[in-house]
């Protein structure tokens, strides 16, 4: 089954491109069926790039707005991609995606993992004393306990610091030094039963030719019956759809079947394919 709907979703009010109108539009072209917008909560602890107090209403109702306008043609859900680092009230949203974006040092210093290699190369030699896994532990001391404690609907790009490590760059991913600490992070998430994205926003924006998370981690997720979901990550219209069937190919070389979908009702399961 051609996958029809995205729920990870940026606009023009944060760092995407095209208007949420724009977005719909774009969807629509596509033949979705529904469509989700989870713009960047306000995060108090870093607050470069993301809603602010005052625009956050402005957001919630123009989407409203849009859902209401669009309803006979495709299905709008509001969302918010919330920062575990200073997370953001869900109340009255369709659903949420938590995640992370950065690594804290242990002077309390915050370090961007995403933005470019540069920046991330020099998180890793400034804060973290070179060594790469403490700047992966890290990440994931501050990711766990907020989705534990926040159980948001999806977890986003679960290894985000990846982003430019396709070859190897930052990170051996085959150690087992460093999958302990991704898959002691993966069991205690797990736990909060949030649904893992197999997320393609690295490949729009030209960083990487696949989909993360890792194939070790998505293996393990199946086995331990794990959910996920196919998202793109879309900060332009024109990539809302982007790899979608790579992501699946990852999904099935991984052992699934299925993957999980919004709809009025809530989320259900569908076949991946
Ligand atoms: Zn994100
Ligand atoms: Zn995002």
């Amino acid at each position: 089954m051609k996958r029809r709907t995205n729920l990870h979703t940026h606009t023009n009010y944060v760092d995407g491109a095209n208007t949420p109108r724009e977005m719909i539009e774009s969807a629509i072209a596509k033949g979705f069926i529904s469509l989700g917008f989870s713009e960047h909560a306000y995060c108090a602890a870093d607050p470069g790039c993301c809603l602010t107090p005052e625009n956050t209403p402005q957001f919630y109702r123009e989407i409203r707005a849009l859902k209401a306008e669009y309803a006979d043609r495709i299905t709008v859900f509001l969302g918010l991609e919330i920062d575990g680092l200073s997370p953001f009230p869900t109340f009255g949203l369709d659903y949420c995606i938590g995640s992370i974006h950065t690594a804290v040092s242990p002077d309390g210093s915050i370090w961007t993992v995403d933005a470019t290699p540069a920046r991330l190369q020099n998180a890793i030699d400034t804060a973290f004393e070179g060594d790469p896994l403490k700047l992966v532990q890290a990440y994931f001391d501050r990711l766990v306990p907020f989705l534990i404690e926040t159980k948001p609907d999806i977890i986003g790009h679960f290894d985000l610091y990846t982003k430019f490590n396709e070859e190897g760059q930052f990170f051996d991913t085959e150690s087992p030094a460093y999958q302990k600490i991704v898959l002691e992070a993966a069991d205690a998430v797990l736990k909060a039963d949030g649904i893992f994205e197999i997320n393609s926003g690295a490949i729009s924006r030209g960083w990487r030719k696949t989909p993360y998370p890792d194939p070790f981690l998505l293996r393990h997720i199946r086995e331990k019956g794990g959910r996920i979901l196919i998202s793109s990550d879309s900060h332009h219209a024109d990539t809302l759809d982007t790899a979608f069937d790579l992501s699946v190919q990852r999904a099935i070389n991984a052992g699934f079947t299925t993957c999980w979908e919004l709809t009025e009702n809530g989320f259900v399961e569908a076949p991946l394919v």
